[in-house]
């Protein structure tokens, strides 16, 4: 399988560019993520000409103004060079299926990186890093995550069910754009759209089904992202309980009493917090094999990512 393009802070790999001439190598980037991504390390800090080590940086309010300082010399500002950085970098970032960054950094961190007053005391407010804030900006429907987030699991299992629905729609779609190739992932995706969030769901099938009148690259811009905000919100055990029982409504005139009888009670064990989600759509897959049609087997929500990550054994 080809290997998904991820951009991630040059410091999570190993990389010795942190200010105190360190790294802050991650175990599960690069010990379990890295079979399915192929990294492009960035270091913002460095790519602006700042050595390793270097004096710490942080944001600081500056009558509303968010600027990145030396801590102990407010003269040396950053600010502008990380934005320019971030802008220079977009066009070598179009493949990038998601980031990977690091929290806390005033240049990388993706959200609630600490202010300061210029007298050095905390404002009382948290803002993103200023590099990362750039790329967020001119790429919103991008799969961007905290690699410290990533140890929840639901977290995990979120953004990395974001990074393979955007590949899969870059690959499917916006590679070769039709209303056709749009209508086609659509329905594949019906379901694991619907376990997100049920109002999205509706809105994009209308946006599928009327166009709004919208040109063709309009359209797909829109779907992306409409589709990228809704993978964006958790699904739950209620919600992914609804799914499960939609899907096995197309095997109800196949399946056996008995067999019915215990998937529905494998989903509500599951419902019911006494087994992880993998249980209920181990069981729906195996029966799908023998019965299922194709639109049902097709589905995205039965294999959103490799079986291998394990990441339905623990939500
Ligand atoms: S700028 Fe980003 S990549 Fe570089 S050391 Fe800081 S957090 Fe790591």
């Amino acid at each position: 399988m080809k290997k998904i393009p991820i951009a991630i802070s040059s410091c999570l790999l190993g990389n010795k560019v942190r200010f105190d001439g360190g790294h802050k190598q991650s175990k599960y980037c690069l010990d379990t993520l890295n079979d399915w991504f192929e990294y492009q390390p960035i270091c913002p800090e460095m790519g602006i000409g700042m050595p390793a080590p270097r004096p710490p940086i942080r944001l600081i309010d500056d009558e509303g103004d968010i600027r990145v300082v030396q801590v102990d010399d407010q003269s040396f500002d950053v600010t502008d060079e990380l934005k320019a950085y971030a802008e220079n970098k977009l066009p070598e970032l179009d493949d990038i299926c998601g980031y990977i960054v690091i929290r806390n950094s005033p240049s990388c961190g993706m959200e609630r990186v600490k202010v300061y007053h210029k007298n050095g005391n905390p404002a009382g407010k948290s803002d993103r890093g200023v590099y990362i804030k750039e790329i967020m900006k001119s790429r919103p429907e991008l799969p961007v995550e905290e690699e410290g987030r990533l140890q929840d699991v639901k977290l995990r299992e979120n953004f990395i069910t974001r990074v393979f629905a955007y590949q899969d729609f870059k690959d499917s779609v916006k590679d070769k754009p039709s209303v056709d190739a749009l209508v086609k992932f659509h329905s594949r995706y019906k379901y694991l759209v619907m376990a997100h969030n049920y109002a999205d769901y509706k809105k994009l099938g209308q946006l599928v089904a009327n166009n709004d009148g919208l040109e063709l690259s309009e359209l797909i811009a829109n779907y992306e992202l409409a589709l990228m905000e809704c993978l964006k919100k958790i699904a739950n055990p209620k919600s992914h309980s609804n799914v499960l029982y939609h899907i096995l409504g197309y095997l109800k005139e196949d399946l056996q009493p008995e067999a019915k009888k215990e998937l529905v009670n494998v989903i509500e064990q599951y419902r019911n917090g006494s087994l992880t989600l993998i249980a209920p759509v181990t069981l729906l897959n195996h029966y799908i094999k023998q019965y299922g049609n194709d639109y049902i087997a097709q589905q995205a929500y039965l294999n959103p990512h490799p079986i291998e990550l394990g990441l339905r054994n623990y939500i």
